[in-house]
This record gives structure tokens, C-alpha cells and sequence, in this order.
């Protein structure tokens, strides 16, 4: 009988989601979906330093945004509960004496002022900063004594000396590390809290977790987990460290270099579909030239062996295009629907809007720009681009709008062909190109030089809008 496949997403709540942690999250669905397995959420909160307020919430809501729903969470429940570290201390108490028992951990009462020194002068010394093992050392009775005395410690995991340790990672094969190097780490705090190389080897395993995928980050800490698995004699669950997320230089992803809170894209105007396309590709692609993918058909072709090892660059210009194309695919009605939420102003019918996303749609690249690129069809022009106005605007446009004017006050229909046909009888009337019409009353009605069809955006704006846009372009420009 092949396993049930249970995978998780782990995050710390330090404030908002990642778009790295949108890709663990998202990889571990698409494993879970596609093989019909479970999909945990599990928040590890034992770093009381770094909890933030609200984050839980966030976390939880911006992967909701993105369709990416739990099978097993601490809103959902299940049978593998609490899925919050912090409600689970009774339970990693009882491991961390299991291991004091069996002499794979001791516990540690040096100061954080020892600590110092001793790390102070490794450094010096150039060798990487490892805890010295003074307390291993230490007899029961002076165990006792100083517990009687009620000193603080916390408890470090044991090390074996000069021993390879070796696991095999879907993604990046066969990795071996020398214990040597590896620091005797802390794994239960003086504050009660375990940290999270015990908590997470714990819970991966009373959650009967089948699959690790995980960003690179936590490769290093592997070797620790692999102990501390074979110290408690649990079978290791296969693992896949993913890779890296760059900037464009190649430098490690960073806030400096751009935005990394998917909240911030959500704000932006990107559509969920784009940015779950955008993050599957880095790190993987069907390996055909397909690059626009739904939910669904990621679920059908994501494959983890097919996941590279190279670290990934996130490439916002791709974001962009990708987004430009599932702007395309949505139905105007769902555009009109994203569109009125930002631009939150009652004023602006469905049918208007509705038109704005006819004209714009080709044109822009997020949701935000059909109001930031064509931001004229929701307020007439303050300012009036220099280059135009040098370029289109002469001495002779007044007398050419003017004469426009009383032509578009004559209509009855205001229909495209009726606006095309007033424009043309004055640029007759002047015997001068439709051009010399064109491009001042663009600039009149926009206050820029580009746009959509001319004749269109007229119609939409409106008879009355369009006059006294005019009129008023007439008085500000010369
Ligand atoms: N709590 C870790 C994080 O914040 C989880 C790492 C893991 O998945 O083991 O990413």
C-alpha cells in the first residue's frame, strides 16, 4: 500500500508572507493536490523574539487570497492538533526529557556572558564559533547543586564527533556534512520554549509528515534534525530544499532590492493567478516553452524532481508580462469588479468603467494602472505634458478647438462616427491633416500625448466632459 502522502507549511509568524514562503506554500500544495495528500498549516511561534502581533491572521489571509487552502490548520483543526507551536510545549517537554535520559542531550548552565567570550575568542582564533562543551563535563552532583540553586540552563543536543551524516534530497541528491562542524545546539531555551530544530523534528513527526519541502535556508540544519530523528528512533521523512530566490545582481533576495511581502503585490494590483504563476517558475517550468499556467493546471504538471538546484532570480519584469497575460484572460466584468474596488468612487458607473477596461485592457501591465495610466477618465488633466504641448500645441489650436467645439455642440449622438465626422469637417474646414486635430485635443482632454483611439476615448468621456475639457484647456494653454 503506497504511503498518504502529508505535507506542511511552516512558517514563523515575523509579520508578513514572503514570496518565498508563498513558493514553499504553493509547492507543497501542488505536491499535496496532485497526489492526493494532506496539506498542513503549522506555525512555529517558539522564537517569542520575533513574534508579531496580527501575524498569524496575515499569514493565513494572504494565502487564502492566493486559493491556497489547508486540509489541516489551526482554523481548520484535525486530528493532529494544536497546529500552533506555542500551544505545544507540554508535549516537546516530554521529548527533551526522553533525550536527557538517554544521554543524547545535556543540559547547559553557562551565562550569556561566558558565552560571549568564548565566542569572542574563537573568532579570534579564527575557527567558526561552536559551543566548547563545558557543561557535558559536568558531574551529577554539580548538575544538582546548581539546580538547587535554581540557575538557569537550557539543554543542548550532543553531537558525535568525527561522523559523516548523509541524506539524499529529491532536489539537490546526495548531501553529506561533517559532524564536526555542527555547533551542540540548544533545543530546549531557558524560557521553557524549545526552538525550532526540536519543535519542527517533533512535529514532522507526530504529524506524520511524509515530505519536507522547504526553502535552502534550512539545508544546514538538517544534519541536527537527522540526529535528532535517529536519537528518538523515528523514521527521517523525505526531504527538498529548495532553491534560492535571487535578486536580479544574484545577490540573496532582499527588501532593499524590492518589494518581498506578497501583501505589497496584492496592493499593487497583481492578480493571484499571475503572481502563483510567477513564483511556480521559479525553481521550475514544464520544460517546454509554456509559461502561463491556472491553479488547476499547475496541480496536473508541477513536478518536485523536476525542480533545480541553481538559485532562482526574480525577475519582476517577467511578473509584469505574466500579469499583462492574465489580465488578457480575465472577462471585462471581472476587470470592472477589481477596478471599482480600488478605485472605490460611486460616481463612475459599471458601464463607464466597463469602458475604461475596453480601451485599457492591451495597455497595461497590473490593475492599478488602468487607473494610474489612464487616470483622465477619472479626473480631467491638472498638468499638460511639456513635450506635447511644444510638439502639437500652436498658435493656430485655439481657433481649431474652438471650431471643434461648436461642431460636438451640434451632435445629438455623440457616437464615434459622428465625433470622427466633426473632426475631419474641421480639420477640412483648416485644410490641415486630422493629425494637427488629433494629437492638441488628445492632449487637451488627457494632459498627455498616448492613449487609447482617440475617437473612442471621446465617446466614453462624454459630451458634456469633453466640452469643457476643452473649454478649460483653451484657458490654460496659450
Ligand atoms: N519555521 C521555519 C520557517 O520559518 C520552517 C522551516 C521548515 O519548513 O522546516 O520557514
Amino acid at each position: 500500500m503506497s504511503e498518504k502522502i502529508r505535507v506542511r507549511f511552516a512558517p514563523s509568524p515575523t509579520g508578513y508572507l514572503h514570496v518565498g514562503g508563498l513558493r514553499t506554500a504553493l509547492y507543497n500544495f501542488l505536491f499535496a493536490k496532485q497526489n492526493g495528500g494532506t496539506f498542513i498549516l503549522r506555525i512555529e511561534d517558539t522564537d517569542r523574539t520575533r513574534y508579531v502581533e496580527g501575524a498569524i491572521e496575515n499569514l493565513i489571509k494572504s494565502l487564502k487570497w492566493a486559493n491556497i487552502e489547508f486540509d489541516e490548520s489551526p482554523n481548520v483543526g484535525g486530528n493532529y492538533g494544536p497546529y500552533i507551536q506555542s500551544e505545544r510545549l507540554h508535549i516537546y517537554k516530554k521529548y527533551v526529557d526522553e533525550l536527557l535520559e538517554k544521554k543524547f542531550a545535556y543540559k547547559c548552565f553557562c551565562s550569556e556572558e561566558r558565552l560571549d567570550v568564548m565566542r569572542k575568542e574563537m573568532e579570534k582564533l579564527k575557527i567558526s564559533p561552536k559551543y566548547d562543551r563545558k557543561c557535558l563535563h559536568l558531574l551529577e552532583e554539580e548538575i544538582q547543586k546548581k539546580l538547587n540553586s535554581s540557575l538557569p540552563y537550557v539543554v543542548r543536543m550532543k553531537i558525535p564527533e568525527n561522523t559523516t551524516i548523509k541524506f539524499n534530497d529529491i532536489i539537490r541528491g546526495d548531501v553529506e556534512f561533517l559532524s564536526d562542524r555542527i555547533d551542540e545546539q540548544i533545543i530546549l531555551k531557558s524560557d521553557g520554549y524549545p526552538t525550532y530544530h526540536l519543535a519542527n523534528v517533533v512535529d514532522d513527526h507526530l504529524m506524520e509528515i511524509t515530505h519536507v519541502i522547504r526553502g535552502e535556508e534550512w539545508l544546514s540544519s538538517v544534519p541536527k534534525h537527522i540526529l535528532l530523528y535517529q536519537y528518538f528512533g523515528w523514521e527521517i521523512p523525505k526531504m527538498a530544499h529548495l532553491p534560492l530566490l535571487l535578486n536580479f545582481d544574484r545577490s540573496k533576495l532582499s527588501k532593499r532590492q524590492g518589494d518581498v511581502a506578497v501583501e505589497d503585490y496584492i496592493a499593487k494590483g497583481f492578480l493571484k493567478e499571475a503572481l502563483i504563476n510567477f513564483v511556480a517558475f521559479l525553481g521550475w517550468n514544464p520544460g517546454d516553452e509554456r509559461e502561463i499556467f491556472s491553479l488547476d493546471e499547475l496541480i496536473k504538471e508541477f513536478s518536485l524532481e523536476k525542480v533545480h538546484k541553481a538559485g532562482a532570480i526574480f525577475n519582476l519584469e517577467k511578473l509584469m508580462w505574466m500579469n499583462k497575460q492574465h489580465i488578457m484572460k480575465k472577462s471585462d466584468e471581472e476587470l470592472v469588479k477589481f477596478v471599482s474596488a480600488i478605485l472605490n468612487n460611486e460616481s463612475f458607473s459599471f458601464d463607464y468603467i466597463n469602458n475604461v477596461v475596453r480601451l485599457m485592457k492591451e495597455r497595461v501591465n497590473t490593475i492599478n494602472e488602468f487607473i494610474t495610466f489612464s487616470n483622465y477618465f477619472f479626473e480631467s488633466p491638472k498638468f499638460f505634458d511639456e513635450k506635447s504641448k511644444e510638439k502639437n500645441w500652436t498658435s493656430q489650436t485655439q481657433n481649431h478647438i474652438l471650431f471643434l467645439i461648436n461642431k460636438f455642440e451640434n451632435l445629438n449622438n455623440f457616437s464615434y462616427d459622428e465625433i470622427e465626422t466633426s473632426i475631419k469637417s474641421t480639420s477640412n474646414n483648416f485644410q490641415i491633416s486630422t493629425g494637427k486635430i488629433i494629437h492638441p485635443v488628445r492632449l487637451a482632454l488627457t494632459g498627455v500625448g498616448m492613449g487609447p483611439s482617440l475617437y473612442e476615448l471621446i465617446e466614453v468621456l462624454g459630451k458634456t466632459e469633453v466640452i469643457s475639457r476643452l473649454k478649460n484647456a483653451l484657458k490654460i494653454l496659450p
